[in-house]
């Protein structure tokens, strides 16, 4: 396994983190005792670090008759695509992976059902804390439609979008479903692939496990365009 050490400073901020992996236990100890406490991330685990209560999501929700499964939103995240990211975190997951991080959204009633409309006013109000938006699970394509209503809202705001799922991009094509096609088409970044436990380690970038891909935008032709994903 290869050691890696990423620092990340947020000027606007000055919030500091030091993303690691394949340090020995002695180096990950100094680097603890130098930089405070540390949290597992990667395959959509959430750094709880500024997550807004659900409850100012709940406010509009009989605004719009589009609703969604939602666990939380939480903004600032540097750990689930470029740049900082303003995170949509839906509730429930049909596929389970063993060693899951986030086995509490598997169960949609854990999170509420709430209007797309206050999702999209949380992420225009805190627009400034930002580069773009996460949409991760639980499993954003147990909720297609919802999903694809999110999407084309937030896109005609011009707003760079990653979405995970732990479905392959093979297995939602053949679902042949005409809002999974309108995600996987609009969207900027996909990764795909359940969390395999046994594939956790050095699993890259944004990874959980190391079977995750990131397929990118066609339109991007410096990075492998999604319909080859297939
Ligand atoms: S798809 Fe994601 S949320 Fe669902 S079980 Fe797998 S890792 Fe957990």
């Amino acid at each position: 396994m290869s050691k890696q050490i990423t620092f990340i400073l947020e000027p606007d901020n000055g919030k500091f983190t030091a993303e690691v992996s394949g340090l020995s236990t002695h180096v990950l100890s100094a680097l603890k005792s130098d930089l405070g406490s540390s949290q597992q991330v990667n395959c959509g685990k959430p750094s709880r670090a500024g997550q807004t209560e659900l409850s100012q999501c709940k406010k509009t929700a009989q605004d719009d008759s589009q609703t969604i499964w939602l666990y939380q939103i939480y903004h600032g995240s540097v750990v689930d695509g470029p740049g900082r990211r303003s995170v949509i975190q839906v509730a429930g997951c049909s596929i389970r992976c063993p060693g899951c991080y986030v086995p509490e959204t598997h169960d949609r009633t854990n999170g509420r059902l709430v209007s797309v409309s206050s999702i999209i006013e949380e992420i225009i109000a805190n627009r400034y804390k930002h580069d773009g938006v996460t949409i991760l699970g639980g499993e954003p394509f147990d909720q297609p439609g919802s999903v694809a209503e999110l999407v084309f809202r937030l896109k005609r705001l011009g707003i760079h979008i990653v979405i995970y799922s732990g479905n392959t991009m093979r297995t939602l094509a053949d679902r042949r479903d005409t809002s999974i096609h309108y995600i996987i088409t609009h969207v900027d970044l996909l990764i795909d692939g359940p969390f395999i436990n046994q594939l956790a380690g050095n699993a890259g970038e944004y990874r959980g496990s190391q079977n995750q891909r990131l397929i990118f935008d066609s339109q991007d032709r410096t990075k492998a365009p999604l319909t080859s994903a297939i």
